[in-house]
């Protein structure tokens, strides 16, 4: 009996081992891609070696195992519905509360959405030393804050709140 090995989403880290008949009905079913193969045809695939979790699986494989929704910079864009968590402008990059330099991790509790000058303002600084508020603390979310029963991410909610530039100003 041949084994195929199963891969998160993004293909890092290997989360066990199925039949090699269990790994055609992922396939069939659309919850896996082919990551890696024998270069063989099995069926209308490729004969896999490993695969790959579709992302909307894996969402909720961690969902189940931690009550919680697995951290993407999208999924951190609809928690914080778009908005920067110093200003309340609209905001698209990625802020560390306490940051990466003084040991602050990659997690739900400590990343916030910031908008770019914020985010540069702020630095290496946490919000006490930088004298910046949050407007409310981190969390992590839920898997239905993030996404749709099915599992796909719920889209249109970034940037729904939060003042907008009209379209047509131009970025000073
Ligand atoms: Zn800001």
């Amino acid at each position: 009996m041949s084994y195929v090995v199963i891969y998160n989403n993004g293909g890092h880290e290997i989360l066990g081992k199925v039949t090699l008949k269990h790994a055609m009905t992922m396939l069939a079913r659309d919850v896996a891609r082919v990551r890696t193969s024998t270069g063989e045809n099995f069926g209308p695939f490729l004969r896999p070696t490993s695969l790959e979790l579709q992302r909307y699986i894996y969402s909720r494989w961690i969902y189940q195992r931690t009550g919680q929704a697995p951290y993407s910079k999208d999924a951190l864009k609809l928690r914080d519905r778009g908005v920067c968590a110093y200003c309340g402008c609209r905001a698209n990059t990625v802020d560390h509360v306490v940051p990466r330099c003084q040991g602050g991790t990659t997690n739900w509790l400590n990343v916030v959405l910031a908008c770019e000058p914020c985010n540069a303002f702020k630095a290496g600084r946490t919000p006490e030393e930088a004298g910046m508020t949050l407007r409310r603390p981190p969390y992590a979310p839920t898997f239905k804050d993030i996404f749709h029963p099915r599992g796909a991410l719920i889209a249109g909610r970034a940037g729904q709140e939060g003042p907008r530039r009209p379209a047509t100003a131009k970025r000073r």
